[in-house]
């Protein structure tokens, strides 16, 4: 490993590239390495939960993903017109009182490096962003 990288990270996937935001923030060298050279075509993370968005917020990430999510505070589980369940995401604790819908595909971004996750890791880190391999200089 460079000696300029302090923390690899492995996987860029949501939790990766929040640990790569948060070495830059605090200055670290990072280097971040995923085993695909493309973006999955799969939705896994869509609802982004409220205590999520309270960590993004910490992070000083939460603005793109209010900017790009669907907000929903409610969601009925419906069979044959019959109404299964209702489940509420409006915690009165929390600033942010709905789920965030955003599609994984843009929390986790492209090789262009356009997802709101690899924006603000770059503009953190002053660096250049790849979910396949993303190395920031140090700053
Ligand atoms: C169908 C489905 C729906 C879901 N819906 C939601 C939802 O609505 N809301 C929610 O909060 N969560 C949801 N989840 C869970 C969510 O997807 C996971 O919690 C989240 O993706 C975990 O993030 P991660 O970064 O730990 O792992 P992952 O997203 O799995 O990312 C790990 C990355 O590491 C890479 N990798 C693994 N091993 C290596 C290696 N040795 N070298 C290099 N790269 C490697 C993989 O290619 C991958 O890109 C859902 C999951 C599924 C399957």
């Amino acid at each position: 490993m460079p000696a300029d990288v302090d923390v690899l990270v492995v996987g860029a996937g949501p939790v990766g590239l929040l640990l790569a935001n948060e070495c830059a923030r605090r200055g670290l060298g990072w280097r971040l390495v995923e085993a695909h050279a493309t973006q999955s075509i799969h939705s896994k993370a869509l609802a982004i939960f409220p205590r999520t968005l309270e960590v993004l917020d910490m992070a000083g990430l939460v603005g793109p993903f209010l900017e790009a999510a669907n907000r929903v505070t409610s969601v009925s589980v419906v069979t044959h017109e019959r109404r299964l369940a209702r489940m509420e995401f409006a915690p009165d604790e929390s600033p942010y009182r709905f789920a965030a819908m955003v599609p994984q595909d843009l929390t986790c971004g492209n090789s262009s490096g356009s997802s709101t996750s690899c924006s603000a890791a770059r503009a953190s880190a002053a660096g250049s962003c790849s979910c396949a391999i993303a190395t920031p200089s140090r700053p």
